[in-house]
């Protein structure tokens, strides 16, 4: 398989190449040049499999030739080893109906440990097999940062550099993050916001000597590998929920539209998925782009589901590429229109498609907070406010006479992370798992920098050179 940019100027590249690359080089973002299908023969089969030999057979035909099933298989194998429930991505059923998808059993407690456990793996793979080394560099507002850090710990060939605004990540977040032992894995504190560390990081990337010398990578949400991993879970979710008999539907908590893309590429290769619905917390731009045709940005405020918290979506472009007909160079001109302008009117028949294909509405922070009470009352369980952002919206925006496929609601993260909001919602404090507990007694190994380039790079330099 090769994959090929979304604006159309980039070097095609194997699987290895838009593993360890991230963003393309002309901006945009990698896809495969054509997809596999998945059968309903295929479908039947994956019943009797376990979570990570239906991951080998899925991925299999997209990490080819950089690698091969038999290299990817363990490497499955371990990486979801790693979850503490033995189904991986359990499914289970709320007394009204709808179904959660468990994606929270990682070691970080969020559904970005299912790419990332894989991720890493991947990265250390590939390095060994180039003979390479990368410096991953990130800058996290909470789940992404504990989620990586967790992923690339002690893996050869990697160092790691995740930089937090200090003091406005939650204590659990910066602990989980901290408290990681790993002579690999560098935490920095930087003295500015989420938005600070972000743009010394863009910044750290645009020098493109300091990139090659250093073997600069992402873990962002941008990258291919990423999203193909989560394609998985709507495969065996669907198997459990009665495919290929039957379809299903899927309400996705978004942020940057990497979840709910993977739900879409898993439909475009023969998964029977009837509808994909969009939720957003009140920082609604995809829902806005949904209604009005115009994808426009606006201030981002703060709500209790911050890993949603953003003004613009990255993985939406891919999707807009498949909708305009996959034609790269007038996606570039668009994507240049929209930055410039803050403002990008949909052609009609791209508009037309996202609704074919999706659904899409906002929650309000008391809407989230009526949910997460509502489930407890009727069935005694506690939800995390991104699961009740889509709980909402897959409760509030059913057709009359509700959906007409069993709907799967993605819960992506577990109550105990945003335990706060779920105690102003219930009363009830969620209980720590054990691995979690275990973090309030251990050391934290972290460095405080102020918000500047020069300080950061030389901090870059002195503990990632090889
Ligand atoms: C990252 C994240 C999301 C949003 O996922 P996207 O792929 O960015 O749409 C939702 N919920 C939680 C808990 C997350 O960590």
């Amino acid at each position: 398989m090769r994959y090929i940019s979304t604006r159309g100027d980039a070097p095609r590249l194997d699987f290895g190449g838009v593993l360890l690359e991230g963003l393309a080089a002309d901006g945009g973002l990698y896809v495969p040049d054509e997809l596999p299908t998945i059968s309903a023969s295929d479908l039947a089969d994956f019943a009797a499999l376990e979570y990570h030999e239906v991951a080998a057979r899925v991925l299999a035909p997209f990490v080819a030739p950089s690698l091969s099933v038999d290299d990817l298989a363990p490497l499955a194998q371990d990486a979801y080893a790693a979850f503490t429930h033995s189904d991986v991505v359990p499914v289970s059923a709320l007394a009204s109906g709808e179904h959660l998808v468990e994606l929270f059993w990682g070691p970080t407690l969020s559904f970005k440990d299912v790419a990332l456990q894989l991720l890493g793996r991947l990265f250390e793979h590939e390095l060994a097999r180039r003979g390479g080394f990368m410096t991953v560099v990130g800058a996290t507002s909470g789940d992404t940062g504990s989620a990586a850090i967790e992923a690339c710990r002690d893996r050869a060939g990697i160092e790691l550099v995740m930089l937090h605004p200090a003091g406005r990540v939650t204590e659990i977040q910066r602990r989980q993050m901290t408290t990681v032992d790993s002579p690999n894995i560098h935490n920095v504190a930087i003295d500015g916001t989420f938005d600070d560390c972000q743009d010394l990081v863009k910044a750290l990337f645009a020098d493109r000597t300091y990139r090659e010398r250093m073997k600069l990578g992402a873990v962002n949400s941008i990258n291919w590998a990423r999203v193909v991993a989560q394609t998985v879970y709507y495969v065996t979710t669907a198997v459990r929920l009665g495919a290929p008999e039957r379809a299903v539907s899927f309400c996705v908590p978004t942020g940057n539209f990497g979840n709910v893309l993977a739900g879409d590429v898993a439909r475009r290769m023969g998964v029977p998925i009837d509808r994909l619905v969009v939720a957003t917390n009140h920082n609604d731009i995809l829902a806005r782009t949904h209604r009005t045709g115009e994808m426009s940005i606006s201030e981002v405020r703060p709500s209790t589901s911050p890993a949603m918290d953003i003004q613009v979506s990255s993985n939406f472009e891919r999707l807009l590429f498949e909708l305009g007909g996959r034609r790269g160079h007038a996606l570039a001109a668009d994507m240049a229109r929209f930055r410039s302008e803050d403002l990008l009117a949909l052609a009609p028949e791209v508009l037309a498609g996202l609704r074919a294909g999706f659904d899409a509405g906002s929650a309000t922070e008391d809407e989230v907070s009526a949910t997460i009470a509502a489930v407890n009352e009727a069935d005694e369980r506690l939800i995390d406010p991104h699961t009740a952002v889509a709980l909402t919206v897959a409760r509030r925006d059913a057709p009359t006479g509700g959906w007409t496929t069993p709907m799967a609601v993605m819960s992506t993260a577990h109550p105990a992370k945003f335990g706060e909001a779920v105690l102003g919602a219930t009363g009830c404090r969620p209980e720590l798992p054990p691995a979690l507990a275990a973090l309030a007694d251990r050391e934290e190994h972290l460095t405080a920098l102020p918000n500047d380039l020069a300080t950061l790079r030389e901090f870059v330099t002195a503990r990632c050179t090889r």
